[in-house]
């Protein structure tokens, strides 16, 4: 009896150290050192041209000076003449752009590259805090800053400069590649990328796969995990403020009679605080830890790779921190409180605005159930505040996009963990949702916790060598991703083994 048990112990040990180590394997990735020839100083310098353009996205349309987007157009076309000869170019809405590389295979369904061509403005009053001018592109020994560098004038870029150097080198894709550049994500996008997403649905088209902007290659991202991490979104939350409002008798605060609105309203607000929408480990959360495992100590790895004894106690622990709890629910917060003017008098009307960032688990419609159940006062109204989102699809990581995508970033930035994420915010791939189900989010910029301030901040700044980095990221999965030979294409590029510095 004694000795069956020490050999069940012996094979349970076994078996969870065994998954443990499965998953703490990371796929290795050749190093790979081949590059495509960039002058990195002549690139650099374009793009301190691009950041001088003021293509700023006001909430007042009628504000946007539309003669810098013109201007930078015509800046583009002496820039990148190659692309401006090969590709086929639409301007969408005046402002936004759509490039068509044409590929040779019909058969392939084509893939997209986005980003944006706006920025937001610099906050008044905050010009004299920055080191360099936020439009003069300065670039100095490590940076080049300025409005954009971040977000994500440098991704336009970027993607141009990698589509000039792969024509240069003779390179043409197998599979037809979009190149869409919106003229106001910042003020969501509705008349850019809204507007090419429904031309392109109009044409019939189908991508295999899109890219987006999105989240940066953060350093360490989550402590416990050592190497730098690369998330990918391939879902976004949705977007939803509620006012609830109360409408009581009030009256004369030394004659109270029964809860007033506030306390009513108050205690419904407590009620929806203590009772959130649940957290779920479904697919999306567990392919994310089981991504950044291998970076893991080893309890952590333990319980990760036997979910199915820790599932419960990792969840309970997962949402005891607000960043992983947020990915695991709808999140619930109480934004706005209004009611009463005077000290004597008990108010009539209570009204307060909660805001929720809906988890693709969820909907609008499923968030307002749930809100008037636990609310249960029939005499609160409940009504959705208008510039809603119902969240997006979740995009696949089993399929051969993902794993193209998943692959170029490591070929460029072999010591990073890359793994599928949530996105809290929204960004234009959100307008491209009818012609693809495979929308991933990801820029390859380089950031400490401490830099992601600058994002629509002050001092927004790019690492040079980060923008080598990026070039060679974008020209790498257009090759990845348009032929079906990409090493015999990298082959006949003749290649120095660093990114030209000059
Ligand atoms: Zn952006």
């Amino acid at each position: 009896m004694l000795y069956a048990f020490f050999a069940l112990l012996v094979l349970f040990i076994g078996f969870t150290l065994f998954r443990t180590l499965l998953l703490s394997r990371r796929e290795t990735i050749p190093a790979d050192l081949r590059f495509i020839p960039v002058n990195l100083e002549d690139a650099i310098s374009r793009l301190s041209k691009a950041i001088q353009f003021k293509t700023i996205s006001k909430q007042d349309a009628s504000l946007v000076d539309g003669d810098e987007f013109k201007k930078m157009h015509s800046f583009l076309e002496k820039a990148f003449p190659q692309v401006h000869e090969t590709l086929n170019k639409e301007i969408i809405n005046h402002y936004s752009l759509l490039f068509k590389w044409e590929g040779s295979n019909p058969e392939l369904k084509p893939m997209m590259l986005t980003c944006h061509l706006d920025v937001v403005p610099v906050e008044p009053g905050t010009e004299d805090d920055w080191d360099h001018p936020p439009f003069q592109g300065a670039i100095t020994d490590e940076h080049i800053y300025g409005r954009g560098t971040m977000d994500v004038q440098s991704g336009v870029m970027a993607i141009l400069e990698a589509a000039e150097a792969l024509l240069k080198q003779g390179f043409s894709p197998e599979r037809t590649i979009y190149l869409g550049f919106g003229h106001d994500e910042e003020i969501d996008g509705e008349f850019g990328a809204s507007e090419i997403g429904r031309i392109l649905a109009e044409r019939g088209i189908e991508l295999e796969f899109l890219l987006d902007e999105g989240l940066p290659v953060v350093e360490e991202l989550i402590e416990g995990i050592k190497s730098p991490v690369a998330l990918v979104a391939v879902a976004e939350k949705g977007y939803l403020s509620l006012e609830l409002s109360i409408l009581t008798e009030g009256g004369h605060s030394s004659v109270p009679q029964g809860k007033t609105s506030i306390a009513r309203l108050g205690e419904a607000l407590h009620r929806l605080e203590e009772n959130p929408l649940p957290a779920k480990f479904d697919g999306l959360v567990k392919s994310t830890f089981e991504s950044l495992c291998s970076g893991m100590p080893f309890p952590l790895r333990y319980a990760f790779a036997n979910l199915w004894m820790f599932k419960t106690p990792l969840r309970r622990f997962l949402t005891t921190i607000p960043a992983t709890d947020a990915a695991l629910r709808t999140t619930t917060a109480t934004t706005i409180f209004e009611s009463g003017v005077k000290e004597n008098v008990i108010p009539t009307m209570a009204k307060a605005v909660v805001n929720f960032r809906i988890h693709p688990n969820d909907s609008i419609e499923s968030v307002i159930t749930h809100v008037k159940k636990v609310i249960n006062d029939s005499d609160i109204k409940v009504e959705k505040l208008f510039g809603y989102i119902e969240p997006s699809i979740v995009s696949s990581v089993e399929n051969n996009s993902y794993r193209q995508l998943a692959r170029s970033i490591r070929q460029i930035f072999p010591e990073v963990a890359v793994a599928p994420s949530l996105m809290v915010g929204a960004t234009d791939a959100r307008h491209y949702s009818a012609i693809s189900e495979n929308i991933y989010r990801f820029f390859p910029l380089r950031a400490e916790q401490s830099d992601l301030d600058r994002v629509h901040g002050t001092n927004e700044r790019l690492s040079i060598e980060n923008y080598g980095e990026m070039i060679q990221f974008y020209s790498r999965l257009v090759i990845n991703a348009s032929v079906s030979k990409p090493s015999e294409t990298l082959k006949s590029v003749s290649v120095p083994v660093k990114p030209a510095q000059s």
